[in-house]
This record gives C-alpha cells, sequence and structure tokens, in this order.
C-alpha cells in the first residue's frame, strides 16, 4: 500500500479547460518538478492533509501527512456518497511524482465507475505510462520558455504518450509571452498530436506576471487557428464564484 504527501482533498467544480463546471472531488498532491513564473500554488509538504468534512461543505479537518491509498480511497467513497461526481481529479504540484500512489487510488475509483482525471504539467512521460491505464482524462500543460524553461522536448514525450486518451492541452499565456514561442508550441501540437483541444487560458495576474491583452488573445487565437482546428481561450473561472 503506497502513500503520499497530500496536502488537500474537497469536492469542487472544475474551474479550467474542457470540462469546465463538472463536479469533482480534488486530491491535491504536495510537491512539483517545476517553478513556473506564473504558479499560483503553494505546493510545499505539509504535516496535515485538509479534508472537507463532507463534500462541498468547504469546512475543513486535519488528517496527518502522508495519507495511505486506502484512506484517500475511503474519502473518495464518503464524497462521491454524498454528491454525484463526475470525476476524480489528480492535481497538485505534479501529481506524477507520486505516480505509483496515484496508480492505486485511480484503478480503486475506475473500478466503482467514476472518471479518473489527471492534471500535469506535462513532463513526466515515463512516469505516466506506468498508470495510463487507469487514468480516463489527461489535462496536459505545455509550459512555454518564458514561464522558467524550455521544457518542448519533455512535452513531445508526453504527448506522444498521451494522445491517444481523453487529452487537452492548456497553455498559459501571459503578457510575457512570445509570438515565437508561442508557434513554437502550435507547431508541436500541429505535427504529433493534432487533433488534440488546444486551450489558451490567459493569466490570473499575479506579483511576477503581467496580464496578456484581449487584442493579443485574439491574434494568438487565430494564429493556432491556422494550424489546429480545435483552438479555445477559456479562462480560470473557479475564482469568479470564489470556490476552490
Ligand atoms: S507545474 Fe503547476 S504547480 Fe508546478 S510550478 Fe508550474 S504552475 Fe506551479
Amino acid at each position: 500500500m503506497s502513500s503520499a504527501n497530500v496536502l488537500e482533498i474537497f469536492s469542487s467544480v472544475q474551474g479550467e479547460g474542457k470540462y469546465l463546471g463538472y463536479r469533482q472531488i480534488f486530491i491535491r498532491l504536495a510537491d512539483c518538478n517545476l517553478h513556473c513564473a506564473y504558479c499560483d500554488t503553494n505546493f510545499s509538504r505539509a504535516e496535515y492533509c485538509k479534508v472537507e468534512r463532507a463534500a462541498g461543505s468547504l469546512t475543513f479537518r486535519d488528517v496527518k501527512n502522508p495519507l495511505t491509498a486506502a484512506q484517500v480511497i475511503e474519502f473518495v467513497r464518503q464524497f462521491s456518497g454524498e454528491v454525484p461526481t463526475q470525476a476524480v481529479s489528480f492535481t497538485g504540484g505534479e501529481p506524477l511524482l507520486n505516480w505509483e500512489f496515484v496508480g492505486e487510488v485511480a484503478a480503486a475509483i475506475k473500478s466503482s465507475g467514476v472518471k479518473t482525471f489527471l492534471e500535469t504539467n506535462g513532463t513526466l512521460s515515463a512516469e505516466f505510462e506506468k498508470i495510463s491505464g487507469v487514468v480516463d482524462i489527461v489535462s496536459m500543460d505545455i509550459k512555454l520558455p518564458s514561464a522558467g524553461q524550455n521544457l518542448f522536448q519533455q512535452h513531445e514525450k508526453f504527448l506522444r504518450a498521451a494522445r491517444d486518451k481523453d487529452l487537452y492541452i492548456k497553455l498559459v499565456v501571459t503578457g510575457e509571452t512570445t509570438r515565437e514561442e508561442f508557434l513554437s508550441a502550435v507547431e508541436l501540437v500541429a505535427r504529433v498530436a493534432p487533433t488534440t483541444l488546444l486551450i489558451l487560458q490567459p493569466v490570473t495576474p499575479t506579483r511576477k506576471v503581467s496580464a496578456i491583452s484581449a487584442e493579443r488573445i485574439l491574434e494568438l487565437q487565430a494564429a493556432a487557428l491556422r494550424k489546429i482546428k480545435n483552438v479555445r481561450v477559456i479562462p480560470q473561472t473557479h475564482k469568479f464564484i470564489n470556490v476552490l
């Protein structure tokens, strides 16, 4: 039985991407292998995991870390008994750093008939391949060099490993995004997985990263549509209604 440092387990609405508005249970794991400039997530390990008392109650209790897969499976059973759940999302941080744990929990969830959803930064293809059989939906990021480093090689490997899944790609665009790096990302998708949905997510500005203008978003979407058929602009929405 594997275990992991888990930060939060709660039931809420998916606020990003293709499955926007889905009612999901979120399992948010600690640790990340990247340091993106626009990161809005504290993924440091914690002594306690915050577990919602009842699905959607927004009140939490502390459960000592690390959590075993069996404990997490039991919380998921409890929440999906309280609120019909459209998918269970593994998020982070980068959940594939704990691929063994994710694989064990996802196998139990999938066998109960609930869909499993992986939110990943799209850099750990070898880890993904070990558990891809128990993952239904993949939300994969492509990080642009202006977010911190050039990861196109890792993204290409990941795209090849995940392209036969229910996969969509999320590309966060900021005031710092250059046309050149954006087009490199679009070329990569057009070459490796041209029918995959590409979502442009305008950044929620932080101290370190500036907003992107409306004109620029429209210009980038138009450039992407010249290479890929399915390109949508979808901002983060959960912050509008103040849910997690
Ligand atoms: S991959 Fe995600 S969690 Fe990790 S640093 Fe980047 S934005 Fe933050």
